[in-house]
């Protein structure tokens, strides 16, 4: 029961932390913002949980680390975040665009169930640094 309750909360939070964020998380970075409040095998679990429920996507950056960012209108059947990913390559953050990725047409016999793709160049914030 106790832990029932802790297991509620702790995806609460990571909710909470997703949903205020503009750009999508690493882990490292849940582990940071979190400051030890939930245990990174904990991390990790209800962030492949979130992804099997359709709540968020998981992005796979070009070094190859994995970010979450939530979902608008997926579920657990399926997901449908085609849109695009920009990554900067200054702050090295990762944000979800409300801009549509088409499927490309595809050879006979290939389907596909997923489509990623990340743009690198230079965030807004970034950009007003300069
Ligand atoms: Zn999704
Ligand atoms: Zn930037
Ligand atoms: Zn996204």
């Amino acid at each position: 029961m106790e832990r029932q309750r802790r297991n509620t909360r702790s995806k609460q939070l990571m909710m909470n932390l997703l949903d205020s964020s503009q750009t999508a998380l690493c882990h490292e970075e849940i582990d940071r913002l979190l400051a030890g409040q939930i245990d990174r095998v904990t991390i990790y679990r209800i962030l492949q949980g979130f992804c099997d429920q359709g709540r968020a996507h998981k992005i796979t950056g070009d070094n190859g680390k994995a970010y979450y960012a939530l979902c608008h209108d997926c579920n657990a059947e399926e997901h449908h975040d085609d849109h695009l990913h920009f990554r900067c390559t200054q702050c090295r953050k990762i944000t979800c665009l409300d801009v549509p990725v088409a499927v490309p047409a595809l050879p006979t016999g290939y389907t596909a169930s997923d489509i990623s793709c990340i743009v690198s160049g230079c965030c807004p914030d970034c950009h007003n640094r300069i």
